[in-house]
């Protein structure tokens, strides 16, 4: 096919050149593509069938140099001043057939100025696993970055054991993380700060104010850890520079899907003290979000006083925010029949039960249909259930409705460990079963009743997720 040129704009790196080090990606001598999302390519204007062979090496990052972004973030509660992208690099931005811009980002691309101790690399597992976890969620409808390939470079990575190398090409409406202003609020130089803040305004919210900036972060903030909630989705690593300006869900390290509903749930290996628990996400987002009202104070007022009565004012809106659209989910959730007692007596019921959250309102549309029996038999408290049921039936549940917001496929762990355990070995025949049904989620499918049933008992009583990937 011989050249494609394609063309990069490097908006970001001009805007803040103080956050942009030109750097090349690490050599890959014989890059081979293990999965390639084809429909993402064709809406970034990319040829599928180059993207497979001549365009390998682009996809690498080998055609030309990208920038690591430089940021900052509060990891666990710990402010470092300088973190970035220690593996990862910024190609630049492509226009999606939306019209918008998107990065064109790689991680596991080698070394960079901001590694510190880190080898720069990523392995074959995780890389599939972050494929199909973004995939998974843009399928159920959530703001999330997008996977576009992973490439094995052939490097072996040593972490436990010595393991397959990779690099993942992701695409983002934009990396520009609540970290990103904290690290140019640090630097104690206004004026970054101010392009950092009009960048992120021409990109994501074009028109607003410095403080509408910030209540629009607000908002989708809010409205994305509500889609979190109520699909039992566990970021697993809510540093403030993993949360975006964007509202996109970003870096999927130890995420996972939650099975037996538990506020308490935990699988990241490092979490010991469950600061990033199911049940605490959205208290965790405010604090995030008030993180980036520090850094972003003095483009509110010049009165610092003012400044802060301003970000308390509009900080303040997230809860009610997240609890409107919580509710509604899950009002939805239940076929459009439930009040704030119902769905506080079906939580407690749930948690009581160890009750598998994707399963249960999976199967809670035959109960609307006169069927209870496929969703009464996942709890021992069969009164309860029976007594609950019975007082929302009488609310008149749309069934209909219920199956097209309750996903039947979700990457449940031991599906996603299977799949990549065999990647990891060459055998990408189950991750592409998995994608097959996760990114199609509503609707029973036949043939695919594996994909909807629980993890057995002795996986999920044991189940970690690690975050040194
Ligand atoms: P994360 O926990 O993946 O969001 O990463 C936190 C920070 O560690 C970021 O600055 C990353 O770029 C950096 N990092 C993570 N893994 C590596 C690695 N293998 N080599 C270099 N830097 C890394
Ligand atoms: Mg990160």
């Amino acid at each position: 096919m011989g050249t494609v040129s394609i063309s990069l704009s490097s908006d970001f790196a001009r805007a803040v050149p103080e956050m942009a080090v030109s750097w090349e990606a690490a050599r890959v001598p014989q890059p081979a593509l293990l999965v390639l999302n084809e429909p993402l390519a064709k809406e970034l204007g990319l040829d599928p069938a180059w993207l497979r062979s001549d365009g390998l090496p682009f996809l690498v990052g080998n055609e030309a140099p990208g920038v690591a972004q430089a940021y900052a973030g509060h990891q666990f509660g710990g402010y470092s001043p300088r973190l970035g992208d220690g593996r990862a690099l910024l190609l630049g931005e492509l226009t999606h057939a939306d019209g918008h811009l998107r990065d064109l980002h790689l991680k596991g691309s080698g070394r960079t100025p901001f590694a510190r101790g880190g080898d720069g690399l990523a392995a074959v597992g995780p890389m599939l696993r972050e494929y199909v976890l973004s995939e998974a969620m843009h399928a159920l409808g959530i703001p999330t970055t997008r996977s576009l390939a992973v490439v094995a470079t052939g490097a072996v990575v040593h972490r436990e054991t010595p393991l397959p190398g990779a690099v993942l090409a992701r695409v983002a409406s934009s990396h520009l993380r609540v970290g990103s202003f904290q690290y140019a609020r640090n630097t104690g130089d206004p004026d970054l700060l101010r392009r950092l803040a009009d960048h992120a305004i021409a990109r994501h919210y074009p028109g607003s104010t410095y403080l509408e900036l910030f209540e629009q972060v607000v908002a989708a903030q809010a409205a994305l850890v509500a889609q979190w909630m109520l699909v039992g989705f566990i970021h697993g690593v809510m540093n403030t520079d993993n949360m975006t300006i964007s509202g996109e869900t970003i870096d999927y390290g130890p995420c996972a899907f939650m099975e037996a509903y538990d506020p308490a749930t935990v699988y990241s290996s490092i979490d010991h003290r469950g600061r990033y628990a199911y049940g605490n996400q959205p208290i965790i987002a405010e604090w995030n979000l008030a993180r980036l009202a520090e850094a972003l104070l003095p483009l509110f007022a010049d009165d610092e006083d003012r400044a802060v009565s301003l970000a308390v004012e509009a900080l303040r809106t997230f809860e009610g925010q997240f609890e409107r659209a919580w509710l509604d989910g899950l009002q939805a959730k239940l076929g459009g029949a439930g009040d704030v007692q119902l769905v506080k007596d079906l939580l407690a019921l749930m948690h009581a039960n160890h009750v598998d959250f994707t399963s249960f309102f999976h199967r809670l549309s035959a109960a609307a249909r006169g069927d209870a029996e496929p969703a009464r038999s996942l709890f021992l408290d069969l009164a309860g259930i029976d007594d609950w049921i019975g007082r929302w039936r009488a609310l008149a549940p749309d069934a209909d409705a219920m199956d097209r917001v309750n996903p039947v496929y979700v990457p449940r762990n031991h599906l996603v460990e299977e799949a990549l355990a065999a990647g990891s070995a060459g055998d990408l025949g189950p991750l592409e079963r998995l994608l097959e049904a996760v990114t199609a989620p509503y609707g029973e499918r036949p043939g695919l009743e594996y994909f909807a049933a629980p993890a057995p008992q002795d996986f999920s009583a044991t189940y970690q997720t690690f975050c040194g990937t």
